[in-house]
């Protein structure tokens, strides 16, 4: 459930990689957005469009080449205190794409889920540091005896629960989720995500969940924003983008998905994306066409935008 409070403040955020001969890849360039306590904010866009850099950005694996983040009203690229740094590593988490990759293969699930616990010191003795860790087993849908097994003795959905379960371990507030299903069957990909939203429920977490297509985020998201080339190109409530995408890009990454609906099918018309229809006369700017819902557009888009969503519901 959303609330009013935000817990994440991305200013005017960038990320830009050097890539030889004097030239930067501009990863992520100037987004913006917040997300409040206890949503899901998707955040979707083509392979390489910057999703991932947003998010290890955002998480402080990387540095960010300008702007801010700002975690329940802290900015986590300042210079923390040890303590405020460790509290930070702890509030927020991340599940990544391949699970296989992400877990270290030598290690049982138990040391994998108790690494948070010890690093933090959030159990007392042995006994509990077992408790802890089956309970968060049961959590994610697996069971206690899976503790003294190896990640390979499981498959790719049960790999994702354990780290999820990792994740949970050190009571986080905010898991960055970055394509936690892409790499999973479709037949499991529903399963994994009830799961986060289960869990979602029960602990009032908060996601921001990256993925690159837009089936699986509509079911999963409150808020949406769309990124394209390290820019977010449109900002909506979840149920508003689909029903009125505005920006050409969107439009197109939309008219690509089927959905379980008849009548949406019946009107579905592929679109392609064709930057040269953008108005080029100025540099574009992230504007709100209506009531929490914002586009990146020129002056001359904006009317136009704010002109096709006249009288639309
Ligand atoms: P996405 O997650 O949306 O697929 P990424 O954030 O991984 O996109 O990548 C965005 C762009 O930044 C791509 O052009 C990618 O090649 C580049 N990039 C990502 N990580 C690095 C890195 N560590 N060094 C250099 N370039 C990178
Ligand atoms: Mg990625």
């Amino acid at each position: 459930m959303s609330t009013n409070e935000k817990i994440l403040e991305v200013k005017n955020l960038k990320k830009y990689f050097p890539a030889g001969r004097g030239k930067v890849v501009k990863a992520v360039d100037n987004i913006s957005f917040d997300i409040y306590k206890g949503e899901t904010f998707g955040l979707v866009g083509e392979s390489g469009s910057g999703k991932s850099t947003a998010g290890r950005t955002i998480i402080r694996l990387y540095d960010a080449t300008e702007g801010e983040v700002l975690f329940k009203g802290n900015n986590v690229h300042a210079k923390l205190s040890k303590a405020d740094q460790l509290k930070f590593n702890r509030e927020m988490q991340m599940i990544f794409q391949d699970p296989s990759s992400s877990l270290n293969p030598r290690m049982t699930v138990m040391d994998i889920i108790a690494e948070g616990l010890d690093v933090h010191r959030l159990v007392k003795n042995e006994k509990e540091r077992r408790e802890r860790v089956e309970e968060l087993l049961e959590a994610v849908g697996l069971n206690r005896e899976h503790a003294n097994r190896f990640p390979h003795e499981f498959s790719g959905g049960q790999r994702q629960r354990i780290g999820i379960a990792r994740a949970l371990a050190v009571e986080p507030e905010l898991i960055i989720c970055d394509e936690p299903i892409s790499a999973l069957d479709v037949s499991i990909q529903a399963q994994v995500v009830n799961l986060l939203k289960k869990l979602q429920k029960e602990r009032g977490l908060t996601y921001l969940f990256i993925a690159h297509d837009l089936s699986m985020v509509k079911y999963i998201s409150d808020r949406i924003g769309v990124m394209h080339l390290g820019h977010m190109v449109e900002l909506a409530d979840s149920d508003e983008l689909y029903k009125n995408p505005i920006h050409p890009y969107t439009k197109s990454l939309l008219s690509a998905i089927p959905l379980p609906d008849p009548a949406y099918e019946r009107n579905r018309v592929r679109q392609v994306y064709d930057p040269s229809q953008l108005d080029t006369s100025e540099e574009p700017e992230f504007r709100e066409v209506r009531p929490r819902h914002w586009v990146r557009c020129t002056t001359k888009e904006f009317e136009q935008y704010k002109r096709e969503l006249e009288g639309k519901e």
